[in-house]
């Protein structure tokens, strides 16, 4: 569902991402580890078309997607095909949970109120519609974050730290909330420096230095290789 060939990205004289060839299947639930500055945030924004590689290839079911200048078209796939949770849940501060969550389908030109507040009440926020988010706590709002990825049902979903700014209980609310969606279809890419979250997904990637050491490694492997 998710390629990437040969993809390689620099910042001025540094190379961030070095020859990355990644290919996620649909329905998996894949982690992405690798030590702080590896280049797993760069890798999770070029997969979800937020940034541009130097060179190289995305395709997304089975469409080759990188050189798309259209505005529209490029909206139009990450508004639709891609839903992105990012390490703070960067809700609009002026609008309520369920405003936050029809965002993205106002984008699309197709809001539909009813499913928003589906979406609320799936991620355990029933009765919070119209609650701001400095009325809802850190993971109340990440989980607001998650309806509103999912508002208009993309196939696949990016997860960068979803986790990372939330106590230990709250962390794997959300990761079994992550777990359900792959279990309903979704594939899931999260970025995570965390063990115990890291577990709950199916394969794990481990970048180290923009390369890949290894793109299936078991939770055990892929800690050893992150320490070395
Ligand atoms: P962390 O776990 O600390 O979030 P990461 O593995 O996600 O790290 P990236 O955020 O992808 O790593 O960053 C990889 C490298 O690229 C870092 O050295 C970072 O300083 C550099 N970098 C990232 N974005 C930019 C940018 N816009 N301009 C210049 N350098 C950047």
């Amino acid at each position: 569902v998710l390629k990437l060939e040969g993809i390689r990205k620099s910042y001025n004289d540094l190379v961030v991402l070095d020859n990355i060839n990644l290919d996620i299947d649909e329905g998996e639930f894949v982690s992405i580890m690798g030590p702080s500055g590896s280049g797993k945030t760069t890798l999770l924004n070029i997969m979800g078309l937020l940034d541009k590689p130097d060179k190289g290839k995305i395709i997304i079911k089975n469409k080759d997607v990188t050189n798309i200048y259209d505005d529209n078209i490029l909206s139009y796939i990450r508004g639709k095909e891609i839903g992105f949770v990012f390490q703070h849940s960067y809700l609009i501060p002026v609008l309520t949970a369920l405003e936050n969550v029809l965002l993205p389908s106002i984008f699309i030109g197709s809001p539909n109120k009813d499913r928003a507040k589906k979406l609320l009440d799936l991620v355990g926020l029933k009765g919070y519609y119209n609650h701001y988010p400095n009325q809802l706590s850190g993971g109340q709002q990440q989980r607001v974050a998650i309806a509103r990825a999912l508002m208009n049902n993309p196939s696949i979903i990016l997860a960068d730290e979803p986790t990372a700014s939330l106590d230990v209980k709250t962390a794997k609310t959300i990761v079994n909330l992550f777990k359900e969606l792959n279990d309903k279809g979704h594939t899931i890419v999260m970025v995570t420096h965390d063990p115990n979250i890291a577990k709950y997904s199916k394969r794990i990637v481990v970048l180290y230095g923009g390369k890949i050491l290894s793109d299936n490694a078991s939770l055990e492997e892929a800690l050893k290789l992150i320490e070395q």
